[in-house]
């Protein structure tokens, strides 16, 4: 027998049956009219997505009415969106991990039990002395996302680990944060510090914004927008933001690179660039042009499908714009391999336009100087995180998801143990799910934090049921953006069921592990206090506001004529990169054509969908019943072929052989002959998230052809291929 199964974890053992609480929402039944009784409000920090808009928490009576934006919040404008409203649905859902849970083996099967706290802590604190004592504590492994991270990674220091990865690095923003990073030394930062609001000319390429709901990003295009900002936006698909630009590029899936190339050529060749901004800032210009000079635009247009008159035009609208012009970094950069040199590109068009730290373009992050909590240092660690995948990806500044997986496979793997907090791995690091049923095969523990039954959870010995952020304290939302905020997030209720906040499970781990001096405090505000206290402020103001802003103490822009010293090795913006041809790579981004698509398939394009965030938020009661299922959307003429028609539903099989779920068709013709598009974060297969499970198609287990980037380790994954099953109509 394997080690260590795959649970549906449909099948608990001891778990009675649940059932499923009507969600009263005092907003949406209650007679009389709701906000007639006693309303109370707590300040939260939402949780529904990564971007952590504030917000206020309100009761009616002692039950939960609603969650709104708390208006001094300049970072999402006092608004939540859609998702963020349905942070109720989190709350009650009554799918929500309830207990801890350990794999057992029963009658010669494995599955889930039903264990007190006390027995999951002392069985992982026990494993995790014997990894530290028998090969060392390095070897223990964090996987992650989302707003606890942090309590993990502390104790995981704490224990003498620094390990760890986030697929919102290989599988999402790295490329992206490494181009830029090669290119002015520092990375765009989260929220992106794009000047939308005051900008002239947008250019997208391939980010959704509108589809992906960052609120105050999507506030910002908006703005713009209304400003009659001209917008350029170069995608395959008729997007949401396509449909509001001036320009649409529907361009050749795969060779953006080819375009951004052409519009440098524009902008060289026509004298359009600002010359004062690239002489007092760059290096490699001389070489740049010479690079770019067989990049036509009638070369490029035999590529990309996009008319040489419509590549130089944009390239004048954005030069005349420029610097109030935005060349967006995008998101999800992880498209075809070649994505550290597609960000390169989109970072040296930005140069060559002087839009970097100039008003309209990008500008000078700033977050609040927060002193730590006074703690010892943590121990010294005898290796890194890239130790296990040594020589490796040697630009990637942080963790490599894919590599560290790799790492964990076999008996003499370099990873013993891994806590994975808040990532749903199967659906998010693509064709993944065999590895992992290696990897679990191999290690020594396997734990799973979370708040819902998600497919990762099959794979764990040990499951924690954390409890939502609406019932627990995190640390301050401190991000460098435009204006510098702290804003808190603080229990609203007790935690339901047997759930538990992080910073409640870390500690007691690390009083089990002998690491008491590192959680001085009994309670997590009570850091949180002293740290307020610093800053002038205090626990009881911010349980008041929920918001504090503070004044910039630096400019938001560059000064105009003073000196720049950029975080690069040469202290200049570099278009020509040494530290890329020191180790072997092109200095400057080369284009190389996308693979073909193979006969009677199309290509897999996925994307957002306003109402959910990736997988995380599908099984949400609320976001359920707002946007239940993903749909396929498929081009006329395609339709036409195999006979599809809107509504109708089909399965996907992948060149892996890997057959879909099924999944709606939409015929549109939003999208090219050669590709289908589909929402990400659909067909579940873990049956105890009782809406969602088996609902649409997941498109992450259709990939086989995984680009990874030699530079830093991303996974590009938009080079798979598709064909249709017909399924009964
Ligand atoms: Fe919540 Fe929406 Fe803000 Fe994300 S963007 S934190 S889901 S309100």
């Amino acid at each position: 027998m394997r080690r260590r199964e795959f649970i549906k974890t449909s099948a608990l053992l001891g778990a009675g049956a649940t059932v499923t609480p009507t969600l009263m929402l005092g907003g949406c039944a209650a007679e009389p009219l709701p906000g007639a009784g006693s309303v109370t409000s707590t300040p939260t920090i939402c949780d529904m997505c990564f971007w952590k808009c504030a917000g206020h928490v309100y009761q009616e009576d002692g039950e939960l009415w609603k969650i709104t934006g708390n208006d001094d919040d300049l970072h999402s404008g006092g608004r939540l969106c859609t998702r963020g409203t349905g942070g109720p649905g989190a709350y009650l859902d009554p799918d929500r991990l309830q207990n801890p849970l350990m794999r057992v083996t029963v009658d010669g099967r494995q599955t889930f039990e039903e264990v007190s706290w006390e027995e999951a802590l002392d069985f992982i604190a026990e494993k995790m002395r014997g990894i530290a004592e028998t090969v060392g504590p390095e070897r223990m492994l964090m996987l992650h996302h989302g707003a606890g991270t942090n309590h993990f990674l502390h104790l995981l220091r704490a224990y003498g680990s620094d390990s760890h990865a986030a697929p919102s690095f290989a599988q999402c923003r790295g490329p992206r944060d490494v181009g830029f990073r090669l290119t002015f030394g520092e990375g765009v930062g989260s929220p992106e510090r794009t000047d939308m609001a005051n900008s002239r000319c947008i250019v997208l390429l391939g980010s959704h914004i509108g589809e992906n709901l960052h609120n105050g990003q999507v506030q910002a295009l908006a703005e713009a927008i209304n400003r009659n900002a001209t917008l350029i936006t170069v995608d395959p698909r008729f997007s949401v933001p396509a449909g509001k630009s001036q320009y649409w590029l529907p361009i050749k899936p795969g060779t953006d690179l080819a375009l951004l190339l052409a519009w440098m050529n524009v902008l060289i060749e026509e004298d359009l660039y600002d010359k004062d901004y690239v002489e007092r800032h760059t290096i490699g210009f001389e070489q740049l042009a010479a690079h770019v000079r067989p990049y036509t635009p009638e070369w490029v247009y035999l590529e990309t499908g996009i008319r040489p008159d419509v590549i130089r035009e944009t390239a004048r609208e954005m030069a005349s714009a420029a610097p109030a012009t935005v060349v967006h970094p995008g998101r999800h950069a992880t498209w075809y391999g070649d994505d550290t040199q597609r960000s390169r590109a989109i970072a040296i068009l930005n140069a060559l336009l002087g839009t970097w730290c100039r008003e309209g373009g990008f500008y000078i992050p700033e977050s609040v100087s927060l002193p730590e909590y006074p703690l010892p240092d943590y121990p010294e660690r005898q290796y890194s995180t890239s130790d296990a995948y040594p020589g490796q990806w040697p630009f990637a500044n942080q963790g490599v998801t894919n590599g560290v997986i790799d790492a964990s496979i076999g008996d003499d793997a370099f990873f013993k143990g891994w806590i994975v907090y808040g990532t749903n791995l199967p659906q998010t690091v693509p064709a993944v799910e065999k590895k992992l049923e290696a990897a679990a095969n191999s290690l020594d523990l396997l734990v799973v934090v979370e708040t819902m039954p998600s497919e990762m959870t099959g794979y764990a010995d040990v499951i924690l049921p954390e409890c939502t952020y609406l019932e627990r304290y995190d640390d301050l939302r401190n991000s460098g953006e435009r204006h510098p905020s702290l804003a808190l997030r603080m229990p609203a209720f007790e935690p339901r069921y047997n759930s538990k906040p992080g910073w409640w499970i870390v500690r007691e781990l690390g009083l089990r592990l002998g690491l008491d001096e590192y959680f001085p405090w009994a309670d997590y505000s009570e850091k949180l206090d002293w740290q307020l206290r610093q800053v002038g402020s205090s626990l009881e103001e911010m349980q008041r506001i929920g918001v504090k802003n503070f004044e910039r103490t630096r400019p938001l822009y560059f000064r105009e004529g003073q000196g720049v010293a950029f975080r690069t090795p040469s202290r200049k913006i570099e278009l020509y990169s040494q530290q890329l041809a020191e180790q072997g790579f092109d200095p400057m981004p080369v284009y190389t054509p996308p693979d073909p698509v193979p006969q009677g398939y199309y290509r897999l394009n996925y994307g957002r969908m306003p109402a959910h965030t990736f997988g995380k938020t599908t099984n949400n009661p609320l976001l359920f019943e707002l946007s239940p299922e993903n749909q396929l959307w498929v081009n006329p003429l395609v339709a036409g072929e195999h006979k599809l028609e809107s509504g109708d539903y089909v399965r996907l099989a992948g060149t892996n052989g890997v057959i879909s779920n099924r999944i709606r068709v939409r015929v549109t013709q939003r999208i090219g002959p050669d590709s289908v598009f589909m929402a990400h974060g659909f067909g579940h297969k873990s049956k105890r998230l009782r809406l969602t499970a088996g609902v649409g198609a997941d498109d992450s287990e259709l990939m086989d052809n995984v680009k990874v980037d030699p530079i830093m380790g991303g996974t590009g994954m938009r080079a798979n291929f598709v064909t249709f099953v017909r399924e009964q109509r």
